[in-house]
């Protein structure tokens, strides 16, 4: 067996939005479940540093890591699938790799080298691909090369990949995943495109090893063989990848294609007997078989995207599976709600979760929400900004303070019970600032919140600009509102919970960062079973 890493490309081909993500999320489960180390890679084309600065609409959810890396969502499936976390090195952008570069010439790094795309920029791609297999940490690094291949964007890094695999030989390999279209006018699976984008990939100088096809119908024998053919690859690394009911479903998909098989067998690796699948079966059971189910509101304003809450809606996904219970989520735009319908709208809801967000747009319709589910005792989670606008409702209609309002929506507002950290006040620059990562908690005894994480300190993701303002605290707490979770360096409140409430709590942090298949998150586990229990007090 070789010690050194083994580096497996994923490129995708003939259209976008076929699922590398989740593919490759996928192989690197059944090499998890063969007992290997493994990490996954995301390199993406566009120029922005990272997706922080983009609008959801754009891109969807801004994933967070625990050192703070504004990210890809790709990223959140690598974590939800593998129960690892991820790290600044798992995600790069083009953006980011000519900020090196540029840098680098601009300390005159290069001695006069006129600076080129290869090799520098070539370069520097390749030791972003290295860097995580030399933390000595994994066997195998996966890394997904974003865009389509043709991508005049993505050329770059497809290059990069070509000059990898002729340096680390047969410690690389490339799969490629591609679509197989049916026609239904002659009832055929069509090979064509595939061939297509394989043929512009050898252009390229990569020959993949394997190819994934994404198909509606079971790819035959001859197909597979004509498909091996064209293509230059062996008939059994032809996988069929057929549509699935979940993406949880797609790693026992490839494994009953072998997909891990003709990988390890590939890159000169042992095949295990043992394949360890249990937990992820049992979960997907339990995903499937529900016994019940039970209706959360999820308010936001991006809600015509449910992308830009992967996470949030991932984590339902966990947290159901461990109630036995199917989460169905309706999505409720912000905009749309107001004091005069709310109850109209909320009357079938065993739940109510306020959504992260930025900006004034929607807020309003948050507030009647969170009044609404304070005043019926409908079980309700703000994160973020939904926790902020839980103070602020809080504040408005329990404190009588009229005005009160976050500075982020109001600057002149007489009670900014959500105010700028003082951390933030001079930062200009939007990209990478705000309180980001990982930040400790210590939890208060007694509360709510000590009663569902079952420890005193805990761990979550953070990602903003505002914070609870302390000089209300003691007026919150007399009312009623207590603050349950607090950052032990600077006392800055990150959780807040009702006293008089079944379950009512806010969290300035971002507890769907870190809800897993292995591991849902504690927090949406009793959020799911307080509106199980909910349903119950009301049929
Ligand atoms: N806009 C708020 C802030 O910056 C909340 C951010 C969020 O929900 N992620 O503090």
């Amino acid at each position: 067996m070789s010690s050194s890493v083994k580096y497996i490309f994923v490129t995708g081909g003939v259209t976008s939005s076929l699922g590398k993500g989740i593919l490759a999320a996928s192989l690197a489960k059944l090499l998890q479940a063969r007992n290997y180390t493994v990490t996954i890679q995301k390199l993406d084309p566009y120029i922005n540093v990272d997706p922080g600065t983009l609008n959801p609409y754009e891109h969807g959810e801004c994933f967070v890591t625990d050192d703070g890396a504004e990210s890809d969502l790709d990223l959140g499936h690598y974590e939800r699938f593998l129960n690892i976390p991820t790290s600044q090195a798992n995600n790069v952008t083009t953006g980011r790799i000519y900020q090196s570069v540029i840098e680098k010439e601009r300390r005159g790094d290069y001695l006069g080298k006129t600076v080129q795309i290869i090799p520098h920029i070539t370069d520097e791609i390749k030791t972003r691909i290295k860097l995580l297999g030399k933390t000595g940490n994994y066997k195998f690094v996966i890394t997904e090369i974003g865009g389509t291949v043709g991508d005049i964007e993505s050329l770059p890094y497809i290059e990069a990949v070509r000059q990898l695999k002729w340096e680390l030989g047969s410690d690389a390999m490339v799969i490629h995943l591609t679509l197989v279209p049916y026609l239904s006018t002659t009832g055929e699976l069509k090979t064509k495109p595939t061939q297509h984008s394989v043929k512009l990939l050898l252009e390229y100088g990569v020959q993949p090893e394997i190819l994934v096809c994404r198909t509606e119908h079971a790819l035959n024998r001859d197909i597979k063989n004509k498909i091996a053919l064209f293509c230059n690859v062996a008939p059994n690394a032809v996988i069929e990848a057929r549509d699935a009911s979940t993406i949880y479903e797609v790693p026992l998909l490839m494994e009953e294609e072998q997909l891990d098989i003709v990988v390890l067998n590939q890159l000169n690796m042992p095949v295990s007997q043992n394949l360890d699948l249990v937990k992820w079966k049992d979960f997907l059971y339990k995903f499937k078989n529900p016994k019940q189910e039970v209706r959360i509101g999820l308010v936001g304003k991006y809600v015509e995207l449910k992308e830009a809450y992967k996470s949030i809606s991932e984590s339902f996904i966990h947290a159901g599976a461990a109630n036995d219970c199917k989460v169905t989520i309706e999505w409720i735009h912000s905009e749309s709600i107001s004091d005069d319908n709310v109850n109209e709208k909320f009357k079938n809801l065993l739940g109510i979760l306020v959504a992260p967000g930025f900006g004034q747009r929607g807020i309003e319709g948050k507030i009647s929400a969170i009044k609404y589910a304070r005043e019926n005792k409908i079980p309700f989670l703000g994160v973020c900004l939904g926790m902020q606008c839980a103070v602020i409702e809080f504040a408005r209609n329990v404190l009588g303070l009229k005005d009160a309002n976050s500075t982020e929506m109001d600057l002149t507002t007489t009670n900014p019970v959500i105010d700028l950290l003082e951390t933030q006040k001079k930062i200009i620059n939007k990209g990478g600032t705000m309180r980001l990562g990982s930040y400790p908690c210590n939890l208060l005894e007694g509360t709510k919140a000590m009663g569902i994480y079952k420890q005193q300190k805990i761990n979550e993701r953070h990602r903003h600009r505002y914070e609870f303002n302390n000089n209300y605290l003691a007026d919150f707490e007399k009312a009623g509102m207590t603050a349950s979770g607090i950052n032990p360096d600077g006392g800055l409140v990150e959780i807040v919970e009702l006293q008089n409430h079944p379950w009512f709590v806010g969290v300035q942090f971002h507890p769907e960062y870190k809800s897993t298949v292995a591991m849902p998150h504690p927090l949406f586990e009793s959020f799911v079973k307080a509106a199980i229990e909910k349903g119950e007090t009301v049929h």
